[in-house]
């Protein structure tokens, strides 16, 4: 498997993925609420997750850690610019 490039941090859009109805992403929202749980990180509207956790969830998915990243793109529930993610929302 393909490592995930080091510099890609992976942020989730917790809005787009707890909105979203496609039950496809249930595993990943499920281990996004649980990370938010044990990081008492309640109030954030998007989420950074550990690159391990991203190997982990690959696995359940029966893919790579980039097919992953790939799938969660087409669901549009990654956020890659941080400044222009705040910045469209107004804060
Ligand atoms: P832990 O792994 O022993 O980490 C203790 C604290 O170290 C974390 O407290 C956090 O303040 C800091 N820390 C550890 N790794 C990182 C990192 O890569 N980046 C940053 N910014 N800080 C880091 P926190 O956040 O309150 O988390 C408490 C415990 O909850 C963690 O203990 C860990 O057991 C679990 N946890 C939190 N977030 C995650 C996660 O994304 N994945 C997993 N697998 N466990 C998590
Ligand atoms: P960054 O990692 O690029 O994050 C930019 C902003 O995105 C953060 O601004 C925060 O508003 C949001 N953000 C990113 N990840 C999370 C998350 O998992 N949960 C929540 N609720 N919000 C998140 P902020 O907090 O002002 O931090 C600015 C920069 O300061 C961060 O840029 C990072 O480079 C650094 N930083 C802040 N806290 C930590 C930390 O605990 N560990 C490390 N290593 N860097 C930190
Ligand atoms: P970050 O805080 O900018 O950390 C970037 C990378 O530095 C992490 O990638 C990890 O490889 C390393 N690192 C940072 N702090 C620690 C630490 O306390 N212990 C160890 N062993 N390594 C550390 P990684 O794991 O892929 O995490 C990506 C991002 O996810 C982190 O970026 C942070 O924003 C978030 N994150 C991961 N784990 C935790 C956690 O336990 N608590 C919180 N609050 N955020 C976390």
């Amino acid at each position: 498997p393909l490592p995930v490039e080091e510099a890609d941090k992976i942020v989730l859009n917790l809005e787009a993925l707890y909105d979203h109805p496609d039950s496809e992403l249930e595993h990943v929202a499920k281990l996004a609420r649980s990370i938010q749980q044990r990081r008492g990180d309640y109030n954030g509207r998007i989420l950074s997750i550990r690159a391990d956790d991203l190997y982990t969830l690959a696995v359940i998915y029966s893919t790579t850690p980039s097919g992953l990243v790939e799938k969660l793109e087409d669901y549009g529930v990654l956020v890659h610019d941080l400044q222009a993610f705040f910045a469209d929302s107004g804060e």
